[in-house]
């Protein structure tokens, strides 16, 4: 284990230092003591003053040896009167020896134990409250004196990420066993700076040259606790873990900026997954976005920042406009434009999709009223994330919803994306059903990006199957075209509709025709549009098609 203070080779020059200089005042004061007359005055009583310096630089000892040595230095080799050549009665001067020893000792005695008490707090300070480790305080010094000498160095966080759950429901007393025995085996293959944070987080501090193949050494601890399971006081234990590791090559860092990129590193990955992760800045720069947008994203509706464009889908066998894609936008602070691709899946997170879909749907609904009034026949499309279905109140207002509008659900259609569909999520699969019979279109979106058999889809209640853009943009790939023949195909032997996503060009949308495809939506023949951009592509597309 790494001493936590220990003295440096700066600590020893600087004490040298002080004893020659407290010698020179020790010679200088006894001379003084002879000049102004010898030890019949008061100034004899002036070497007090090294004495208790001396104990306070070198404690109990030091102190002991100037008392000596000054009680000697003006006893026989001064005279009590100088000027009449008169000695000092030896009674007088081995008293005055006594006493300065005294001082000497018992002031450096009260010094050694004051700094023995504050060393034995600071060494309580730096240690870990849990382990016999050093903690996060006295790696960030280490880290500090690391900086400070110019060298480089690799940090190592290791995260324990299920020693919780462990210590919850097996046994708490285990996850000591198991943090002293990993530190134990890391302590060989990487030296011995090891710290801990927290019970689940140890940290390596590894110097740059000095530990050759610390990863696959690491590795293969991490293998030993990982693939198989550990026996630890009887019980079989997979402990999982993460490693996230940091170079630092003199980059301007402060410890603690040091410190968190290790811990950004080993975010990466799945949670429970157990590997080594290398410390990358757009992970760090993705987490940060994320924390800004969380919190804007709460006050985005107050605000008014969220509005809702729309897509036209172009039916290419009559060319006709068949309906629209309702996609959300952000626009943040009133210029910065958010993607979808960005805050939904954040809005997932943190349970606000509700409030975003709420309002895309009285939106949506609200212009279809108005489109309805103006005679313009289109359906509208509007995306759901799989998560709130689970949420029954989901379904119960957006069948209020449009009941309360006056509108018909047939002209609704709700798209899921095809990777939050499973065959077997029977759960979810009813909720899909239930919206149908209440006379909504469902859409499964994205299709081709899931990991669902054709066989599978078979289970899934859907009407419309939109082809994901991956397929679109390499159709000219003569494989993607079977695959994509073979999906229309099978989508038709069903009575089902299929519409190709992110069409951009001519030769797609030929290639599409020729495979039979009945819809497409894409840049070639719109971007999302604002509901009065869309107003306007709707008259002229339909008096260019007349
Ligand atoms: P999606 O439902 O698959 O929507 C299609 C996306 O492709 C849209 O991106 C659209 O602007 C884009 N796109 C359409 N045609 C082309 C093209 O020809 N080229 C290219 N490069 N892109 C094209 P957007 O609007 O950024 O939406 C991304 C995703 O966000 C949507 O994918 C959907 O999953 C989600 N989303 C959008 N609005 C909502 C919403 O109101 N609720 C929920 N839950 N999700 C939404
Ligand atoms: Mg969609
Ligand atoms: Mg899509």
């Amino acid at each position: 284990m790494n001493s936590i203070i220990g003295p440096t080779a700066k600590n020893s020059r600087n004490r040298l230092i002080k004893i020659l200089l407290i010698s020179i005042l020790i010679v200088a004061v006894a001379y003084f003591v002879y000049i102004t007359g010898g030890t019949k005055t008061v100034f004899a009583q002036l070497l007090y003053i090294p004495i208790i310096l001396s104990s306070l630089f070198g404690g109990a000892l030091l102190g002991l040896i100037v008392g000596v040595v000054c009680g000697i230095l003006v006893g026989p080799f001064i005279p009590l009167d100088v000027s009449n050549g008169i000695m000092q009665d030896p009674v007088n001067w081995i008293s005055r020896l006594l006493i300065f020893s005294l001082i000497g000792f018992a002031t450096g005695y009260m010094i050694d134990r004051i700094n023995k008490l504050n060393a034995e707090r600071q060494e309580r300070n730096l240690k870990s409250p849990f382990y016999d480790l050093p903690n996060a305080q006295k790696l960030l010094y280490d880290i500090e004196e690391r900086i400070e000498s110019g060298s480089n160095f690799k940090l190592l966080s290791i995260k324990l990420t299920n020693l919780q759950e462990i210590e919850k429901y097996v046994d708490n007393s285990l996850v000591f066993t198991i943090v002293e025995n990993l530190a134990e085996k890391l302590g060989h293959c990487c030296g011995n700076d090891i710290y801990s944070h927290e019970k689940d987080e140890m940290i390596l501090l590894v110097c740059e040259n000095c530990q050759h193949g610390y990863e696959e050494k690491i590795k293969k601890v991490i293998e030993q606790y990982f693939a198989h399971p550990v026996s630890i006081n009887g019980y079989k234990i997979r402990v999982s873990l993460k490693v996230g590791i940091y170079i630092h090559k003199g980059e301007v860092n402060t410890p603690i900026e040091i410190y968190n990129k290790a811990r950004i590193a080993y975010e990466q990955g799945e949670v429970k997954e157990s590997g080594i992760y290398y410390y990358d800045v757009n992970l760090e720069n993705r987490r940060r976005e994320i924390h800004d947008i969380t919190g804007a994203l709460l006050e985005s509706i107050e605000k008014n920042e969220l509005f809702v464009m729309y897509q036209p889908k172009i039916d290419i066998v009559n060319n006709k406009i068949t309906g629209v894609e309702a996609l959300v936008r952000w626009k943040r602070n009133g210029n910065e434009l958010i993607g979808p691709n960005i805050f939904i899946p954040i809005a997932e997170e943190i349970g606000f999709i509700n409030k975003v879909s709420k309002f895309v749907f009285d939106n949506v609904t609200s212009q279809m009223k108005t489109w309805q009034s103006k005679g313009m026949d289109l359906k509208c499309s509007i995306n759901a994330s799989v998560g709130e279905f689970a949420d029954d109140s989901y379904i119960l207002w957006a069948k209020d919803i449009i009941t309360s509008k006056n509108l018909n659900r047939s002209d609704f259609e709700i798209e899921i994306t095809e990777r939050a569909l499973a065959y077997n999520d029977r759960k979810l699969l009813d909720k899909m059903e239930f919206l149908k019979e209440l006379g909504y279109q469902i859409s499964i979106d994205d299709f081709g990006t899931g990991y669902n058999s054709l066989m599978s889809i078979s289970e899934i209640p859907f009407d419309k199957m939109k082809i994901d853009k991956y397929f679109i943009d390499r159709i000219n790939i003569i494989e993607i075209q079977e695959l994509v023949k073979h999906f229309i195909e099978y989508a038709h032997a069903f009575d089902k509709i299929v519409i190709a996503e992110g069409v951009e060009t001519k030769e797609q949308l030929d290639v599409l025709k020729r495979l039979k495809c009945d819809e497409v939506q894409g840049y070639y023949y719109s971007k999302p549009l604002l509901h009065e951009e869309l107003e306007k592509f709707y008259v002229n597309f339909n008096k260019a098609n007349m």
